[in-house]
């Protein structure tokens, strides 16, 4: 019944101002003067997307994103503080101090030969700046609860798609065919997980139901694009809920395939609570308003993998030190082919990793030298995380608990013996996970 309404010519419901709860209060001035000066032109305009679906939602959008009937060039003609980006999709950025409003113009999702549309041979869009209306732009768009237009000309909320009752519902439902829409972009699986883990929203049985057998295509999704999706699913406050979403619908293989394995070797379970351990504390983080960083957050992803890979290369004689820098090389290097982790987070990662080991050691030369490690904060950190899912790590704790929050005067670890007296100030270590 659904699946037939979304897939017929498509039909309009008008929301009216009285049977909904957006007010102009909720929205930014800047967008407000964005949607008025392309309407007094003359052209469409709309509050669209993530914005309308979170404000019916009752919270706070993180950006307000604009549909229109301008092209790009015509935005840039009304606004002195634009800019176009964007090559995949032409974009026009109206700038406001640090506000950025991003103006789309209307596209639309089948080409008529028009446009500038590429597709790949399994069905993939490469580019897709073929303009459309407003009911092409609301077909194009992932989820009916996505595909929302608030419009400034009557405060009304325009669905195309079913979308209104999506999100009284709290269902998230792909518009058109499923397979289809992963096919075109199989990070929409990810999309999917992850809106379901931000909103609390039930993915649609059809919509869940290809993910699966589909996941394998995300090796197709660009790099960059991965590890920016990524930093959404595990970096916005709700890491448990979406790796539990990743699990679930098979996802893991295909985006952490080392970590899926390595979970699965690890029969006592033990490495998987490291993970969600971790994943809680990142959550707890960002509620609190706390920073986090990309390198702390890959060390926890992928440190089943490294201590998989650890396990299996001294198993082989290895030395330890050398087996920890190979193991560390060599699971970045795999990790590198399906997400693009930049250098700048990928070499404090190994480091936190190849600190782990060093915190056993008592011999005072080597904990003065660790104490003054840039990383030891994150480093110390991550043992944290290590104790309270395995509880090993004890004593290590308690010994460098002791020597990071120890005031300025008495930082030293040999201060309260026979070099106690040299008189020379410490830094204080108060270091905190690096934000990046
Ligand atoms: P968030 O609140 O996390 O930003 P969002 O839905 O706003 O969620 P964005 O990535 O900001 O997500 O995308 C803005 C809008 O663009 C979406 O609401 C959706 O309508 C459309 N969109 C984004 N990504 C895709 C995609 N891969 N396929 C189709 N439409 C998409
Ligand atoms: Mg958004």
């Amino acid at each position: 019944m659904r699946t037939a309404l979304i897939n017929s010519p498509v039909s309009l419901r008008i929301i009216p101002r009285d049977q909904h709860p957006i007010s102009r209060k909720d929205i930014s001035v800047n967008t407000l003067r964005v949607l008025y000066r392309l309407q007094e032109a003359g052209f469409a305009a709309c509050l669209v997307g993530g914005a309308v679906r979170d404000l019916l939602l009752g919270r706070k959008p993180k950006d307000f994103d604009v549909a229109t009937s301008a092209t790009p060039e015509q935005v840039k003609q009304l606004f002195r503080n634009c800019r176009l980006i964007g090559r995949r999709f032409r974009l026009a950025h109206v700038v406001f101090g640090r506000e950025i409003i991003e103006v789309a113009t209307f596209r639309a999702n089948d080409d008529d030969g028009s446009g500038d549309r590429k597709v790949h041979d399994g069905g993939m869009l490469v580019r897709d700046n073929v303009y459309g209306n407003i009911e092409d732009d609301a077909m194009r768009r992932d989820f009916t609860a996505n595909a929302l237009y608030y419009t400034v000309e009557d405060f009304s909320v325009r669905d195309y798609v079913g979308g209104f009752e999506d999100v009284q519902g709290r269902v998230l439902r792909l518009i058109g065919d499923p397979e289809q829409r992963y096919r075109e972009d199989p990070v929409r699986m990810l999309r999917a997980v992850r809106l379901s883990a931000k909103l609390g929203f039930t993915i649609d049985a059809a919509t869940a139901g290809p993910i699966p057998r589909l996941a394998p295509l995300l090796s197709e999704a660009a790099p960059a694009r991965l590890f920016e999706e990524m930093l959404k699913l595990f970096l916005s406050g709700h890491a448990v809920a979406s790796f539990e979403g990743l699990e679930r619908l098979g996802l893991l293989d295909s985006l952490l395939p080392q970590v899926a394995f390595s979970l699965r070797a690890n029969r006592t379970g033990a490495l998987r609570s490291i993970l969600i351990e971790g994943m809680r504390s990142t959550d707890a983080r960002i509620a609190a308003a706390e920073p986090v960083s990309p390198a702390f957050l890959f060390a926890l992803l992928l440190w089943p993998a490294y201590c998989h890979a650890l396990a299996t290369l001294q198993a082989q004689g290895m030395s330890p030190e050398e087996a920890q820098r190979r193991a560390a090389d060599r699971v970045t290097l795999n990790q590198l082919q399906t997400i693009a982790l930049p250098r700048r987070f990928s070499l404090p990662m190994q480091e936190i990793w190849l600190l782990q080991s060093r915190f056993s050691g008592r011999q005072r030369k080597r904990v003065h030298r660790l104490a003054g490690n840039p990383r030891i904060r994150a480093a110390y950190d991550f043992l944290l995380l290590r104790q309270v899912a395995s509880n090993d790590q004890a004593e290590d704790v308690v010994f460098w608990h002791e020597i990071l929050n120890k005031p300025v005067e008495e930082a030293s670890p040999e201060s309260d013996n026979n070099n106690g007296g040299s008189g020379r100030r410490r830094r204080r270590l108060v270091l905190t996970v690096e934000p990046e």
